[in-house]
């Protein structure tokens, strides 16, 4: 069955949040140009910009559908405009992007650009300890499952799905979703 991409606010978290409050790795970036600074739809930009977010802090991205946030400069890194590092806090969380609330999960190329894969950020402490247990593997089937009803939603937003990088853990393939992307341009 087809789902609508508004029914993703009820996307369950596998990180407990008081992980989370004590990891000082998401929202922040090395670079500024980061490829994984979030990505929103359309409807999902609408929100943020109700949120306070405004129209400056995005640029338009490759698939002409949706848009990446512009990070910006913090002490030695960059942070996403919408973390306030005083609370640790993501200041739109109820309507935070799907490609925030994945994570440590996200949507990828394959190497040889042939397979949209699952992947898991390496980078993210506690699924390097967990991964291997039996919540995050229903966790793993339950996000293929979601992520396969939305296909038609994520293929409309493509740059969702990241391009190629060593630095992950695959966990799956989303056939669907292959099936729809494989032979578009994903520049
Ligand atoms: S990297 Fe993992 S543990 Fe750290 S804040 Fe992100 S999801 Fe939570
Ligand atoms: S939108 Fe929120 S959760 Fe996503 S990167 Fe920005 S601060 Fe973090």
């Amino acid at each position: 069955m087809e789902r609508d991409f508004q029914h993703t606010n009820e996307l369950k978290q596998i990180v407990p949040s008081q992980t989370c409050l004590a990891c000082d790795v998401c929202c922040r970036f090395l670079d500024s140009k980061s490829p994984f600074a979030p990505i929103f739809t359309d409807e999902e930009y609408g929100k943020a910009l109700s949120s306070g977010l405004l129209e400056n802090q995005f640029s338009i991205t490759s698939d002409g559908s949706s848009r990446q946030i512009q990070l910006k400069s913090h002490q030695d890194m960059f942070i996403c405009p919408a973390f306030d590092p005083k609370t640790q806090h993501c200041t739109i969380y109820r309507d935070r992007p799907l490609d925030c609330q994945i994570y440590p999960f996200m949507m990828m190329w394959s190497a040889d650009y042939q397979s949209v894969l699952l992947v898991v950020d390496r980078l993210c402490p506690y699924t390097e300890n967990q991964i291997q247990g039996s919540q995050f593997k229903t966790y793993i089937d339950e996000m293929v499952e979601f992520l396969e009803s939305i296909k038609k939603n994520i293929a409309q937003n493509y740059s969702l799905v990241s391009h190629f990088q060593e630095d992950v853990i695959v966990v799956r393939q989303l056939q669907k979703l292959t099936k729809l992307l494989v032979n578009r341009c994903v520049s």
